[in-house]
């Protein structure tokens, strides 16, 4: 018998006869023994739903008041989902309570719709499994020290049901979701796509700060951080079939480097199509120019990605960055009005139409030649690259969006991988 965290994402949440069968596979692993707690995301399309009613009625600001009621209008899709969930298990026959974020309670910093995880108090929790029953928990939400709800960022639930696992210092945390583990990369774009029996820890934070979205990036820091057993599965098997047979499913996020990972140069492609570049030409080559650029980017708590500044010709040169693309007209507004007028150029160039492809691995560690394999791949296709950046275990490069999923099929070729494991 151990304490088993369950998450369900949207599309296995998407209608009652789903919740049923969430109810159905949840109540099998309770009947075997375990202590269970569950935590759904929003029926699929709801928090979409939510946000589009939101920007019908408040399309232009992004202030804090703004900010704090898209929380309180966000978080409601999950409370739908703990109540049905709840309703779902107890016509099953198994005692079930549901549990908003505020009642746990989960609580976080204050910075609306992008909230982080502060603490998580078990004992409520701990009370109930202790009475048999089935606790579901909403993802995605959490509350504030002034008793604001607040929302973890969009596929933050992935987040939530990872840090009640490490609270509750859960056996294992499984993420049900609609593909049935992590592939190479993801299986919509590519066909070809294998899934991964196993990742290392490193390659899936990887992965997902890359974009790779089936899991929210702090979700697999929280894992990394709280040594929490992870499996990533498929929520649309018969949920009948043998426990140890679902237990065994998927990919498992591991945390040590056994040999046969490290065969394997690159294990995966992720990419995003969230950023925007922009470009300041004609910058005077002198010091300090980046910090007076970027310092008033960063002093509007605006992220940077990757960041390129060209060899000088005749004392000038271009300065070119990508920031998410919620934030571009934010960033052009900064520049033109703190930056430009210091520096004696008003260039300004913007592309909102880019993408950011990356391969993943832990072995390019050990091996040398990978980028230049994939620039290879990239120019046989006759792709032009704007920008490329590095860290041991990735390359990414910044291209035309229209190319993205050429570049990542030429890749996935390319580094062999959809050819099965040796
Ligand atoms: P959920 O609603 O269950 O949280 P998400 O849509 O957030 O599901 O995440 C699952 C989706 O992630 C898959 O349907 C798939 O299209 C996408 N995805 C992106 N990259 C990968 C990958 N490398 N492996 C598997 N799925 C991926
Ligand atoms: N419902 C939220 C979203 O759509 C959280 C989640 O699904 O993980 O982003
Ligand atoms: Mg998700």
């Amino acid at each position: 018998m151990a304490l088993i965290v369950h998450k369900y994402g949207g599309t296995s949440m998407g209608s009652t006869e789903r919740i049923r069968n969430v109810a159905k596979r949840v109540a099998k692993w309770a009947r075997a023994g375990h202590q269970m707690v569950v935590v759904p995301s929003a029926m699929s399309g709801e928090t979409n739903r939510l946000l589009g009613l939101a920007k019908e009625l408040q399309p232009a600001r992004a202030d804090e008041a703004v900010q704090r009621e898209l929380d309180m209008l966000a978080s409601t899709g999950e409370q739908v989902s703990v109540g049905l969930l709840a309703l779902a298990l107890q016509a099953e026959g198994v005692p079930a309570v549901s549990y908003a974020g505020w009642q746990v309670p989960v609580r976080t910093n204050s910075a609306y719709t992008k909230a982080r995880i502060e603490s998580i108090d078990d004992a409520r929790v701990r009370k109930d499994l202790q009475a048999g029953k089935v606790v579901i928990i909403t993802g995605f939400q959490g509350v504030d020290d002034q008793g604001h709800i607040t929302t973890l960022g969009r596929g933050g639930s992935d987040t939530s049901a990872v840090a009640v696992a490490a609270a509750l210092k859960a056996a294992e945390c499984l993420i049900y979701t609609d593909v049935d583990g992590v592939y190479t990369t993801d299986p919509r774009v590519v066909p070809e796509a294998r899934r991964l029996s196993t990742i290392s820890f490193e390659e899936m934070l990887e992965m997902a700060s890359m974009g790779s979205k089936v899991l929210q990036i702090r979700s697999v820091e929280f894992a990394g951080k709280y040594q929490v057993p992870l499996r990533v599965l498929s929520s649309f098997t018969p949920w009948d079939i043998a426990i140890e047979e679902e237990a065994t499913s998927g990919t498992l996020i591991t945390f040590e480097e056994d040999e046969k990972m490290e065969q394997a140069v690159v294990s995966g492609i992720a990419f995003n199509r969230d950023e925007a570049k922009i470009s300041i030409l004609g910058v005077p080559d002198r010091p300090g120019i980046a910090y007076q650029i970027l310092g008033a980017v960063a002093d509007a708590n605006i992220e940077v990605d990757v960041i390129i500044q060209n060899v000088s010709h005749d004392g000038k040169t271009d300065f070119s960055f990508t920031v998410h693309r919620n934030d571009y007209a934010r960033t052009v507004d900064v520049l033109k009005t703190k930056v430009v007028p210091s520096l004696g150029t008003d260039r300004i160039e913007g592309d909102t139409r880019i993408c950011k492809v990356s391969i993943v691995g832990i072995g390019m560690r050990s091996h040398v030649g990978i980028a230049s394999r994939m620039f290879r791949a990239l120019s046989e296709e006759g792709i032009n690259i704007q920008m490329i950046s590095t860290s041991e275990i990735k390359t990414s490069v910044v291209i035309d969006e229209k190319y993205m999923e050429l570049a990542v099929r030429a890749l996935h070729r390319a580094f062999d991988l959809d050819q099965p494991a040796a």
